[in-house]
């Protein structure tokens, strides 16, 4: 048989440098795009893309040419200056490109026989992450996932296993009204009932109510039931809100509950002096989701999550069928396919590693501060403008603000509108991706400042731009 995937080595050469002029050139001149793709229906899309898989080869240049004119361009830049919304993902260049490389030659990063090298540096980047958040070396250990999703759903197994064994029927889990999404989507894919999760609301601030988890726990324990798991955040998505971590670890410790911190949104604030501040008490967590695809700037797919005890994951997800019996080590040299669900996985280390060796964490820390920093000049831009209120102050890089002119007696439902619609005309624009979010049921606009590319200059023009339109909407409402 001809081998139809084999390419001559000129031909390889010219395909992937093609590729690689293609992603430096997008880094170059990201300034110069708009962030948001233009909106296309599903209709729009089959037209271009729906046909059956082809039987027959086509040239790979003509392929690349379609997939640069037609997929590329549908494609929001999360990682634009402008693009604002829910959580950038500003990545860094040298990290996209050693993601490459583990593409390019496959690394299998599930066993220690099979790549020791793999496994080291996993081991070795897991152990810095451990070391910034004050967590035990030694004992303490962790694993990079998908994202923050399989992170938060990999804790949950974990305190699951480690707390209840295997009947969980009694069992109940807490977590705050402003928890991430994710977090319930773990609790269902884990079989709870209803009946088995308390949602605790936040006060004003967006704080878990203290009072209210212990009450809720108290009356649990009086029926019989088994408080096994707190989830707290270490900056909500929203609006960036740390809940009280040490107030919080107290209970657990007291009541015999894991504490599980997701930061995935928050964590990496650990490398501002500010951030520190804030998220004291984090490493009381028994485990805890961090996601380097957000705020360490690393390219999709990286999430991770650290425990206290590394005993915890290999208790929870090793198991030891007979076709890895030759490939199972001394327990230093770890397996990560002990560690968590996946079996086969991608070198995610490795990027992580490169980036952090090539820049040095002072590049990070650097990025980190200027991003809570900037987003506090925002605020105080804002708290001097007679036009716009701010909702929720600037929190680890989250703010949260509405139009709401002073000299204006405007209703609740209008001032949603305005702000509603004030959005929709950005978008319209394509120039920044800036949407709503909800706050104590009202409409507001919501920023995440976490690119180091933006600027004081992009805000401000986008929120110059915002005041043209609230202008112009507000007395459009007036005269209909
Ligand atoms: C983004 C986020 C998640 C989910 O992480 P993914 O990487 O998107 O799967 C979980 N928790 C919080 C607080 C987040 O901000």
């Amino acid at each position: 048989m001809k081998n139809h995937f084999d390419m001559s080595l000129e031909d390889m050469k010219s395909y992937g440098y093609k590729i690689v002029d293609l992603i430096a050139e997008h880094w170059n001149s990201i300034q110069t795009k708009k962030p948001f793709a233009e909106p296309k229906t599903r209709d729009d899309l089959d037209k271009i893309f729906l046909e059956a898989a082809p039987e027959q080869p086509t040239e790979a240049n003509k392929v690349l040419d379609f997939i640069v004119e037609n997929v590329l361009p549908n494609s929001t830049y999360t990682m634009h200056p402008k693009f604002y919304s829910f959580v950038p993902g500003p990545s860094n260049f040298i990290s996209t490109m050693a993601d490459t490389l583990a593409t390019g030659f496959n690394i299998f990063s599930g066993g220690w026989l099979v790549s020791s090298a793999a496994a080291e540096l996993e081991i070795v980047t897991i152990n810095w992450l451990l070391k910034m958040f004050n967590f035990p070396i030694k004992q303490g250990g962790g694993i990079f996932t998908s994202g923050g999703s399989m992170a938060n759903l990999t804790a949950l197994v974990t305190a699951r296993r480690i707390k209840c064994g295997d009947d969980f029927s009694k069992a109940v889990i807490y977590l705050s009204d402003q928890a991430h999404s994710s977090n319930i989507k773990a609790i269902r894919i884990l079989g709870f009932k209803k009946e088995q999760i308390r949602i605790i609301p936040t006060d004003f601030e967006f704080r878990i109510g203290i009072n209210k988890l212990k009450n809720a726990i108290a009356k649990d324990k009086l029926e019989g039931l088994q408080p096994f798991c707190f989830i707290a955040n270490a900056g909500t998505t929203n609006t960036g809100t740390v809940d009280p971590l040490h107030e919080i670890a107290d209970i657990c410790e007291d009541e015999n509950i894991w504490l599980h911190v997701d930061g995935a949104y928050g964590g990496a604030a650990i490398l501002a002096k500010k951030g520190q501040r804030m998220l004291r008490g984090i490493e009381r967590a028994d485990s805890l989701t961090v996601d380097p695809h957000k705020w360490f700037f690393q390219p999709y797919e990286i999430g991770c999550l650290l425990v206290k005890d590394a005993s915890w994951l290999s208790g929870t997800f090793s198991e030891k069928p007979e076709y890895l019996r030759d490939v199972e080590g001394n327990e230093s040299e770890i397996n990560f396919y002990d560690y968590g669900v996946q079996l086969t996985r991608r070198l995610r280390a490795l990027k992580f590693y490169t980036s952090i060796q090539t820049y040095g964490l002072a590049a990070f820390r650097d990025a980190v501060t200027y991003n809570i920093e900037l987003t506090e000049k925002v605020e105080e831009h804002l708290r001097n403008s007679k036009v716009w209120e701010v909702v929720s102050p600037a929190t680890l890089a989250v703010i949260n603000f509405r139009y709401h002119p002073i000299n204006e007696n405007l209703e609740e439902k209008v001032i949603d509108e305005l702000n509603q619609k004030i959005s929709q005309r950005v978008m319209e624009t394509r120039e920044a991706v800036f949407v709503t979010t909800i706050l104590n049921k009202q409409i507001v606009l919501r920023m995440c400042l976490i690119n180091p590319k933006t600027t004081f200059e992009d805000v401000f023009d986008t929120l110059t731009n915002c005041e043209q339109y609230g202008k112009e909407i507000l007395n459009s409402l007036k005269t209909t």
